[in-house]
C-alpha cells in the first residue's frame, strides 16, 4: 500500500483539499485504485453540530456520516462516493480511547498519547481500503490540535517503509505589490516546522495569486531540502474544475508515480 500525505503551511485555506482530490482523480484516471482520506484535527465528532457560516458546507455521505466540505470535493472531484471511513477527526479518535480504557481494554496501563493514540491513528489510516491512499492533514503545520496526526503519520512511514510514502508540502507565497516581490520566507519557515518533527517532505507545492518566477522556486528548493524538479507553483485558478487538467499537464502525477514505484496508464482521453 502506498501513501501520499498533504500538509499545508503559512495559512489556512491555501487548497490543500483541491489540490488532494485533483492529484487523486489524474491518478484515478492512470489506472491506480485511489482512496482519500481527511483528518480532521478538531474535537468535534463529525461536522454536523459545525455552524455552516464559520466552516461551510456540511457534506453528507451516501452512508448518512456528516463531513466536512472537503468530502464533497473529493466526492465530486473522484466521482466516488465518500463514506464514513473517508474521514477522521480527533473527537472520534479520542472517544474511541476514553471507551475502551472505561472497558478496561488497556489492561491498567497508562494511557497516553504516544504510544496509544498514535497507535488509533495509524490503525484507523490501515483500515482505509485502496491502492494509493491520499491523506489530507487539515489545519496547518504547527497548530496544537494538528501534532498528533503529525506524529502518528511519521510513525507510519518509519513503520511501512519510506518508499511507500510521499509527502506533499502544500504553502502560500504572497506578493507584496509594493516592492513587486514574491516573499518566499514563510514557506522557508514552515517545511522548517516539519522538518523539526521528523518530516522532510519530497515535493512542495506553491500556491500564489499570480505565477511565480523560477529564481523563487529555486530558493524553495533549496531552502526546503527538495529537487528544483519537485517544487511546483499553482497559481489561483479562475476554475478550481481545472485543477486536475494543470495537475496533469504539469506531470505531478508521473513525479508522484515515480517516486513510490507505481505503474500508471496514461491512456485515457481528458473527458470533462
Ligand atoms: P484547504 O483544504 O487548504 O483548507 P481548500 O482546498 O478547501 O483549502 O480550498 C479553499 C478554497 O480555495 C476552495 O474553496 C477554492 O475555492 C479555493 N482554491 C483552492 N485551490 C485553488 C486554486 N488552485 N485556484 C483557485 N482557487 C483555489
Amino acid at each position: 500500500k502506498k501513501y501520499v500525505v498533504v500538509t499545508g503551511g503559512v495559512i489556512s485555506g491555501i487548497g490543500k483539499g483541491i489540490l488532494s482530490a485533483s492529484i487523486a482523480r489524474v491518478m484515478k484516471e492512470c489506472g491506480v485504485e485511489v482512496n482519500t482520506l481527511k483528518i480532521d484535527p478538531y474535537l468535534n465528532l463529525d461536522a454536523g453540530t459545525m455552524n455552516p457560516n464559520q466552516h461551510g458546507e456540511v457534506f453528507v455521505t451516501e452512508d448518512g456520516y456528516e463531513a466536512d466540505l472537503d468530502l464533497g470535493h473529493y466526492e465530486r472531484f473522484l466521482g466516488k462516493n465518500m463514506r464514513r471511513e473517508n474521514n477522521m477527526t480527533a473527537g472520534q479518535v479520542f472517544k474511541s480511547i476514553i471507551d475502551k480504557e472505561r472497558k478496561g481494554d488497556f489492561l491498567g496501563a497508562t494511557v497516553q498519547m504516544v504510544p496509544h493514540v498514535t497507535d488509533e491513528i495509524k490503525s484507523r489510516i490501515r483500515k482505509v481500503p485502496g491502492d494509493l491512499i491520499m491523506i489530507e492533514i487539515g489545519g496547518t503545520v504547527g497548530d496544537i490540535e494538528g501534532e498528533i496526526f503529525l506524529e502518528a503519520v511519521r510513525e507510519l512511514w518509519v513503520e511501512e517503509g519510506p518508499e511507500n510514502f510521499l509527502f506533499i508540502h502544500v504553502t502560500y507565497v504572497p506578493y507584496l505589490r509594493v516592492t513587486n516581490e514574491f516573499k518566499t520566507k514563510p514557506t522557508q519557515q514552515s517545511v522548517q516546522l516539519l522538518r523539526r518533527i521528523g518530516i522532510q517532505p519530497q515535493m512542495i507545492v506553491v500556491r500564489s495569486e499570480l505565477p511565480i518566477e523560477e529564481n523563487e522556486l529555486g530558493k524553495i528548493a533549496l531552502f526546503g531540502g527538495v529537487e528544483r524538479q519537485m517544487v511546483y507553483n499553482l497559481p489561483d485558478s479562475e476554475n478550481v474544475y481545472d485543477v486536475p487538467r494543470i495537475v496533469y499537464s504539469h506531470g505531478i502525477h508521473r513525479k508522484i508515480a515515480s517516486w513510490l514505484n507505481i505503474e500508471i496508464e496514461e491512456r485515457f482521453e481528458w473527458n470533462y
